[in-house]
């Protein structure tokens, strides 16, 4: 499959404008009661809000279901938090929906412009997993449409394999038409956080272990390209909902996102200007400690606050480099990977560190298991960038991990294969008028007979 040129128009495309789809069809999906279009000679997959980096929401030649009118609430309990929604509904709106109601997703990503049905096909994680696990763990069931028309209602007790199977299951099972989810009580829009610095890789694993008892949400961010004593320097960042008696409402307005109108030239963003932007972040923390009371807003989705950041990368987008492996005590394959970022000429974004807790995993295919992920953001500069990232797999692989499909656009089946040992079961599950490129590239289902 061919990588981005600098021609290509924007829509349809994946976050990481990585890869290049063939021409792909949508077909809107108006109303939760609607049937699936008839096509023998095309596949199919759903389309939340493309924000998944690679090509787990392309289907090149193939129909993509489109999801953004599947819009609506079903009901709300305030008393218990359950609600009920159509799949295309956005993180952002159930937020609007249940904070001012005192509630609050139990498990949001990096973004609030994700859409339910996506949330659940990636089983998404968030800062919290090392206490809530994975977004499925709080889905209460769905309703899966199948291309021959049954509608099953998925759950733990009922269809509890497809339900297993769903979750985590890039899109590949049906579409889900609506979801009930079990929300988190939160007293108030604030959270209490913590900023420390980290002066090296052992000491992000002692904050880490420190702060899994008190501390719903953890998270670091590392310099990339930080080498020798410093290698694995950065901040670690911990937060809690604050609590009612000691939030401050905030009386400060929240900035409206920046929106990047055009895509920045190719150089925008290289390894000095990435310097740069590690000095000037690192700036931010004066002193070793900084506790502050922020809107839940900069402290979950700080990336939200410039729209169509993908954008600063150039027209031949980027890449997101995210693995998990086992922690193997201080001396985590995180330092070998660090190492061998700091040897290279690449330059690295966002290099963002969290240790998963132990929950075991909700889907078949669900990324997040205990060990630590580390998240990559990588412009595209060709052949050294894939190089650099086929140096990282041998390190990733040789130790046991895995990479994640939400942010792929390059690995092998045999990787994907070993990084997911459920995918015999999983197949069997797969609905045979579903595909994606992700799913034929990594030879997740056979090769279909051009008819
Ligand atoms: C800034 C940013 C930060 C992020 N941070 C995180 C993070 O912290 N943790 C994390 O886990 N991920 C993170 N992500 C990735 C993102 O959460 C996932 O890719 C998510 O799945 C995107 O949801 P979407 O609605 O955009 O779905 P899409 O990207 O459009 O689709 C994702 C998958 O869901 C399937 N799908 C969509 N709707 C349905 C449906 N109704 N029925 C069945 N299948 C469906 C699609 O077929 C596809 O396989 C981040 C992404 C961005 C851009």
């Amino acid at each position: 499959m061919p990588f981005a040129d600098a021609k290509q128009d924007d829509t349809l495309r994946s976050w990481g404008l990585q890869p290049l789809p063939a021409p792909q069809t949508p077909v809107s999906i108006r109303s939760r009661h609607a049937t699936l279009p008839r096509s023998p000679d095309k596949t199919m997959l759903p389309r939340g809000l493309g924000r998944s980096y690679g090509d787990v929401c392309l289907n090149g030649d193939g129909l993509l279901l489109m999801t953004d009118p599947l819009d609506r609430w079903i009901s709300f309990d305030p008393l218990t938090g359950i609600l009920q929604c159509e799949a295309g509904v956005s993180l952002d709106a159930i937020l609007k929906l249940a904070v001012p109601r005192g509630w609050f997703p139990s498990v949001t990503p990096g973004t609030r412009f994700v859409s339910v049905g996506g949330a659940i096909a990636n089983d998404v994680h968030g800062k919290n997993h090392h206490r809530a696990g994975t977004f499925g763990a709080h889905v209460r069931g769905f309703e899966l449409l199948r291309s021959d028309g049954a509608r099953q209602w998925c759950s733990r007790t009922s269809h509890a394999d497809r339900f297993r199977a769903t979750i985590g299951g890039l899109g590949l099972t049906g579409l889900i038409t609506w979801a009930e989810l079990q929300l988190q009580p939160i007293h108030n829009p604030m959270m209490d956080t913590e900023d420390l610095r980290m002066d090296g890789l052992s000491a992000f694993f002692d904050l880490a272990d420190e702060s899994d008892a008190h501390w719903d949400y953890t998270v670091a961010w590392v310099d990339g390209l930080a080498s020798g004593e410093k290698l694995g320097s950065g901040i670690f960042m911990r937060g809690n909902h604050a609590r009612p008696d000691d939030a401050t409402p905030t009386t400060k307005k929240l900035r409206k996102p920046v929106e990047v109108p055009l895509h920045a030239p190719d150089f925008a963003l290289n390894r000095h200007s990435i310097r740069l932007l590690n000095f000037m972040q690192d700036l931010k923390l004066r002193g070793d400690r900084q506790q502050k009371q922020i809107h839940f807003a900069p402290f979950f989705y700080p990336l939200d606050g410039v729209g169509g950041w993908n954008k600063l990368y150039g027209r031949r987008g980027f890449f997101q480099y995210q693995f998990v492996v086992p922690r193997s005590g201080q001396q985590s394959p995180v330092r070998d990977i660090l190492r061998t970022l700091s040897e290279s000429d690449e330059s690295v974004f966002l290099a963002v560190l969290k240790c998963f807790g132990d929950a075991p995993p909700e889907g078949l295919l669900s990324f997040p298991r205990p060990g630590v992920t580390l998240a990559l953001d990588f412009p595209n500069r060709g052949d050294s960038t894939l190089n650099l990232m086929k140096e990282l797999d041998e390190i990733v692989f040789s130790n046991g991990g895995a990479l994640y499909p939400a942010k792929d656009a390059r690995m092998s089946p045999d990787h994907f294969r070993r990084g997911f040992p459920a995918l015999d079961l999983f197949q069997t599950h797969i609905d045979p008028a579903f595909s994606s490129d992700f799913a034929r590239r990594v030879e997740a289902i056979p090769p279909r007979n051009p008819s």
